[in-house]
């Protein structure tokens, strides 16, 4: 069998991802797709918690836009993970993993309210997390749920799954000239100016020694080969 590089890690899918062609909601196919790759790292033996984003849904910052109350915008946001997490939970259990749905909301008729010794134990059995509803706060984005819960959970590596293929000294959809970097330190893409999570969730990670890579969840086999720690994506050390 191949041996994974990590024992436990936290993903971050971001709502994005999960768009598919679409410009709202969600691609059903593109969910079945992830959760097949999912099943095959899962195979390997290791433990995962997954924080889902919402951006494919609903963004505080929109809310605020058109004129609403930021806190209630963000908390439509935060519920909107939750959406996704249960679509997500539904591909996982259709193909029979065990997942629990852990909030930092209450809503116990969706899942359990997040605590950490329960989340714990939960990865302990094998049971993949999702842990939805961000931080449970406003003003706050996935990303930082997803540093917050990597290091409360003791994962070995935040794996940051998005659309795109790794961190570029420029956007690459403008400059075809635009170089991506295999390896970078958190000082060093600080220096770089390079964007790659916000200033919270980049802050916190640098703060508390917590790899990052960057990858993109759409291209087949990127997830087991990131588990098995071949070359993929952009790797941000401390
Ligand atoms: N959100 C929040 N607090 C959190 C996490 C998320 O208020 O701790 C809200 C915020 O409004 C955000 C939305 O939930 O815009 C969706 O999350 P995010 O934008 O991070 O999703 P992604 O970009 O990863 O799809």
């Amino acid at each position: 069998m191949q041996k994974p590089k990590y024992k436990r890690i936290l993903l971050k899918i971001s709502g994005e991802a999960l768009l598919g062609d679409k410009s709202f909601g969600i691609d059903h196919q593109i969910v079945k797709k992830i959760v097949e790759e999912i099943k095959e790292v899962y195979r390997l033996g290791i433990e995962l918690g997954i924080v889902v984003g919402g951006g494919n849904i609903f963004r505080g910052v929109i809310g605020q836009e058109k004129g609403m109350d930021r806190v209630r915008a963000d908390c439509i946001g935060m519920l909107a993970t939750l959406i996704n997490a249960l679509v997500i939970q539904d591909a996982l259990i259709s193909q029979n993993i065990p997942c629990r749905i852990m909030s930092a909301f209450e809503v116990v008729k969706a899942g359990e309210t997040y605590i950490r010794e329960k989340a714990l134990k939960h990865l302990e059995k094998g049971r993949i997390l999702l842990l939805a509803c961000g931080t449970g706060n406003p003003f706050f984005t996935t990303d930082t749920a997803a540093v917050l819960r990597a290091l409360e959970l003791n994962a070995e590596i935040l794996f940051k799954a998005t659309k795109v293929d790794g961190v570029y000294d420029k956007d690459p959809v403008k400059d075809p000239t635009a170089k991506k970097y295999d390896v970078l330190t958190f000082d060093s893409a600080l220096e770089k100016k390079l964007k790659i999570m916000d200033a919270t969730a980049f802050s916190l990670a640098r703060d508390y020694k917590l790899p990052v890579l960057v990858f993109n969840i759409l291209e087949s086999g990127n997830i087991k080969k990131a588990v098995l720690g071949e070359k993929v994506g952009t790797l941000i050390t401390p």
